[in-house]
Formats: structure tokens, C-alpha cells, sequence
């Protein structure tokens, strides 16, 4: 076996050995509980507030306006339901897109069982949604809007900040998941007009198991979780203290080396592309060529199976992730790469590579060699693609 070649950091990433070194006083020496008032919790409850006071300012919000959650998942679901139950009076109006992630669009589902009304706006070929079609799409019933900063799957980047003015200009709460975008782009959630922001650790080199939800001040959402006083009511169950430092702690490092490490993966993800492009023909970047997320690409190669493209891959020590579902268990293809408008067949066939702070320029080399070598091979073994060659002789 090769060393490990890992191209999926949009799935998750290492901790940082800082971040786990902050973290571990916290299980044992100061295991205090945040809510106690003898001074291990209370050194605990400083620890809380520190790390709170980090993952603000990263985005510039105000300390109060951030909420811990267990992950970027329960974070969409206090968001959206959250607003949902606290606003039915309002109205029961949604507006979202058809390329969530899961945690949004089976939340909306979800809601629409309960008597709300979901609108799943299109996008078209790279991605994008029509802002004319976003305010088209707003009614007197409409309570919120909730659009993700950036894809996971594609990369795409939307207009958030004219997504916001549209928000604010109609008095709609504005949500978005922005658990890939947070330390892949800067983001100031009072410049950008966003009401309510979704972020999780591990997609930045913070613990599994830790995400946050900021709210702006006077946003009226509701909790979704019974029980103690955690969190000023809003979210009930023990603070994990840990992974609230090892967030806040993670939130910092990234911003703190935000020019070079955006620089770093742009200029890797640009050299995987253009080598791809040269190397092998009949593919195709799926997502917006400049508006995408500097590390993500995501490639269709036409004639080849995306699973067996990963395994063959794996095979070498590549971890990287394909365009269907069927590592959860479905055999269904993405529902982003449909709603982009390719077919089945192209769906199937499209890799995502998502590049992060270990990856070197020799790691892309060694798997474009390997991309030129597996996909070569697997199209040899397909007869649609003797067939194409044939016809295009
Ligand atoms: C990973 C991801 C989530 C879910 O975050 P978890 O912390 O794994 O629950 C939500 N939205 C997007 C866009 C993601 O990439």
C-alpha cells in the first residue's frame, strides 16, 4: 500500500495536533461542568466563553450571537425549524434550493409534513440560482430564505451578499449553511446581511462532533431541544467543552493563515484541472470555473463508473469521493449533479477531489498519473466507449 493520498477534505478533515493539545485538559485535569459555579467549572465556563469569542470574531459576529451545536447537521435543523416554529404566526414560507446539503433539504421535507411550504429553487448549468427568480419567488407567507454559501459537492459559490440585500429588503430572515464555505472563505455575516449562519468543525481541521449556529441579535427562532439552561435556552445538554475549545482554537489557526492557505489550495485545485484537462479527454468540470470553493473539483469522466474509479483509486492509497450516493447505501446519483442538468450516466461518472492544507503539488502529480492510467483501463473494458471511438473514427 502507498501512503495515504487523501483529496477529501470537503468530507472531513485531520484535527490539527494544536487544536487536539488545547483540547485535552479539558477531559481530564479540567472536567469541569461550564454550568457548576465551583472554580473547575468555572474555568471551564471561561474556556466556553474564550473559544465563543473566537468563532464571533472569525466571521464578525458579536459573542452573543453564536450557539454551540453537536454538528453542521443540527445546526440546519436549530436554524430552519428553529425559525420555522417560532414564525408560524408570520407565515409558513420557505425558500431553499435543490442542491442542499441533506441536513437543509430533508429538514425542509420534513417541515412541508408539518403544513409548511417549500420553494426548492433551480440552478442552472454551473450551479448557480437566479436571484430574479429568488425574488420571484417571496410572499407575504415567506418567513425565511435558506441558501448554502457554497456547495459541497461542486464548489459553486452564490451570490450570498445579493441574497442578502433581497432578504433584508423584504423583511425575510436570511439562512446559510456555510459548513463548507467557513475557512475556505472570509466571510463578515453583517457585510454579507445574513441573519443565520450553519458552520461545523471537522471541515476545518477542528473535532468531529462540534458545530455552531450564529443568529443575529433579535432574530426570533426557537429552540428545538428540551432541557437544561445551556446556551442562553437555545440549546439544551452539557457543554462540550473539548470540542468548544478545539473549535475555537481551529476557527483561529485557519483565519490566521487564511491568505496562504487559500492561496495553497487554489493554485493545487488549478493545476489538478488544467492537468486533467490536458491529460485526459472527454471529461467535464462540473461547477462554476471561478466562483467555486478554492480546494474543490469535481470531474466528470465520461465512460467510467465513479465506484469503480474510487476503488481502483483507493487501490493506491487515494482517498477521494464520487458523484452518487451509493457509498451511503443508495444507488442514486447526486441530486446536485442532476439539478446542474447532467444525465445519469455523466452523474455517475464525475469525481470530487477536495484538496487541503497537507496536499503538495507532487500528491496532485502522483494523482493525475494514477486518474490517466485507471481511467484508461476502465474504458477500455467499456463497450460504450468501443462503441463512441468507433463512430468517431
Ligand atoms: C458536512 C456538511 C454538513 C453537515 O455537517 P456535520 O457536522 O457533518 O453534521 C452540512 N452542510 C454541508 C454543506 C456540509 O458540507
Amino acid at each position: 500500500m502507498e501512503r495515504l493520498r487523501y483529496f477529501d477534505h470537503a468530507a472531513t478533515t485531520a484535527t490539527k495536533e494544536e487544536v487536539v493539545k488545547e483540547m485535552l485538559p479539558y477531559f481530564t485535569l479540567n472536567f469541569g461542568n461550564a454550568s457548576s459555579v465551583y472554580s473547575i467549572g468555572r474555568k471551564s465556563k471561561k474556556a466556553v466563553e474564550n473559544a465563543r469569542d473566537k468563532v464571533a470574531h472569525a466571521i464578525g459576529a458579536g459573542s452573543k450571537e453564536i450557539y454551540f451545536t453537536s454538528c453542521g447537521s443540527e445546526s440546519d435543523n436549530l436554524a430552519i425549524k428553529g425559525v420555522a416554529y417560532a414564525n408560524i404566526e408570520k407565515g409558513n414560507h420557505i425558500i431553499t434550493t435543490k442542491i442542499e446539503h441533506p441536513a437543509v433539504l430533508h429538514t425542509c421535507q420534513n417541515l412541508e409534513k408539518q403544513g409548511f411550504n417549500v420553494t426548492y429553487l433551480n440552478v442552472d448549468s454551473e450551479g448557480l440560482i437566479s436571484l430574479r427568480e429568488l425574488e420571484e419567488a417571496i410572499t407575504d407567507k415567506t418567513i425565511l430564505i435558506s441558501v448554502m454559501f457554497a456547495n459541497n459537492e461542486i464548489g459553486t459559490l452564490q451570490p450570498i451578499k445579493e441574497i442578502g440585500e433581497i432578504a433584508k429588503r423584504h423583511k425575510v430572515y436570511f439562512h446559510t449553511d456555510a459548513v463548507q464555505a467557513v475557512g475556505n472563505v472570509r466571510i463578515d455575516v453583517n457585510n454579507l446581511n445574513i441573519d443565520l449562519l450553519s458552520m461545523s468543525a471537522h471541515k476545518f481541521y477542528g473535532p468531529k462532533g462540534m458545530g455552531a449556529l450564529y443568529v443575529r441579535q433579535g432574530v426570533n427562532f426557537d429552540k428545538i431541544q428540551d432541557g437544561g439552561h445551556q446556551e442562553r435556552n437555545k440549546r439544551a445538554g452539557t457543554e462540550n467543552v473539548a470540542g468548544i475549545v478545539g473549535m475555537g482554537k481551529a476557527i483561529e489557526l485557519v483565519y490566521e493563515n487564511f491568505d496562504e492557505y487559500n492561496k495553497k489550495l487554489t493554485d493545487l485545485r488549478d493545476y489538478y484541472i488544467s492537468q486533467v484537462e490536458q491529460r485526459i479527454p472527454y471529461i467535464k468540470l462540473n461547477g462554476h470555473r471561478a466562483k467555486r470553493l478554492p480546494g474543490n473539483a469535481n470531474i466528470s469522466f465520461r465512460f467510467v463508473e465513479g465506484e469503480a474509479l474510487l476503488l481502483n483509486l483507493d487501490m493506491k492509497g487515494i482517498c477521494a469521493s464520487s458523484g452518487s450516493a451509493c457509498t451511503s447505501g443508495s444507488l442514486d446519483p447526486s441530486h446536485v449533479l442532476i439539478a446542474i442538468g447532467l444525465s445519469k450516466e455523466i452523474a455517475y461518472s464525475s469525481l470530487r477531489t477536495t484538496f487541503g492544507t497537507d496536499n503538495t503539488k507532487e500528491d496532485i502529480d502522483f494523482l493525475v498519473n494514477a486518474l490517466v492510467e485507471v481511467v484508461e483501463r476502465l474504458r477500455n473494458m467499456s463497450p460504450e466507449y468501443k462503441e463512441f471511438i468507433n463512430n468517431n473514427k
